[in-house]
């Protein structure tokens, strides 16, 4: 079984699949962590897109979630914090825009939902990637709003990023996710909308666990 949820940027996805996953013992997928993984190895053939693929297809990826983590590892080593840089952020849409690298990404997806309950986040699953999903929700906020969420995760780390940066980059991403041609950033059909702009954190998690744990009986 597989819940997603898509969303643009900063709109709270992943702290709120992670929690999800923790409440109801079920499996959490970051697909956009295995997009910055591919960016990963991207910027490491120096963004020469014939290198790119050679590499892509050489290397094994493996993920699994603990912790309040979502793991990745290249050949056995953790890039887990490597693929959060600002360097990867910057070049991740532009690498995820490749039809070959979406069809990479979607096939390990699907290869690891097959046994057990997932929650799984990113832009495009209820549209392109699991178009069958038991439920599926899309979850937005406010450029503002999701820029000052954006910059409190991340300014431990970064302390030198500032709001305006935060901002610019998470509107130049969204505008190339849902601009480009494949599978891009949208709102399925039959897509339960959330809006958490003036929700509190516990009150979208309880919202979405409720409509799962009834989807569950
Ligand atoms: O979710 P996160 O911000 O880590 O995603 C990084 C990038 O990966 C997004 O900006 C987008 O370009 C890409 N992505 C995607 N499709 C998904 C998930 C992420 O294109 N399903």
């Amino acid at each position: 079984m597989i819940i997603v949820i898509d969303g643009p940027a900063g709109s709270g996805k992943s702290s709120t699949a992670r929690a999800i996953a923790d409440k109801l013992d079920i499996e959490y997928l970051d697909s956009g962590a295995l997009y910055r993984t591919a960016t990963l190895i991207y910027l490491e053939a120096n963004r020469d897109k014939e290198a790119f693929f050679i590499l892509l297809n050489q290397k094994k990826i493996s993920f699994y979630y603990e912790d309040q983590k979502f793991h990745v590892a290249i050949d056995g080593e953790s890039v887990t914090d490597k693929i959060r840089t600002t360097e990867v952020t910057k070049a991740v849409s532009e690498v995820a825009a490749l039809p070959r690298v979406r069809s990479f990404v979607n096939n390990l997806m699907r290869d690891v939902v097959l046994e057990g309950v997932y929650v799984a986040e990113g832009r495009d699953l209820g549209t392109a990637v699991f178009p069958d999903a038991e439920l599926k929700f899309f979850m937005s906020a406010d450029l503002e709003e999701r820029a000052k969420r954006r910059l409190k995760e991340r300014k431990e780390k970064n302390p030198g990023l500032s709001l305006k940066e935060v901002k610019q980059n998470i509107a130049e991403r969204d505008l190339k996710d849902s601009k480009r041609q494949a599978d891009p950033l949208k709102k399925a059909a039959d897509a339960i909308e959330l809006d958490t702009t003036n929700l509190t954190f516990e009150q979208q998690v309880d919202k979405i666990c409720s409509m799962i744990s009834e989807e569950l009986k």
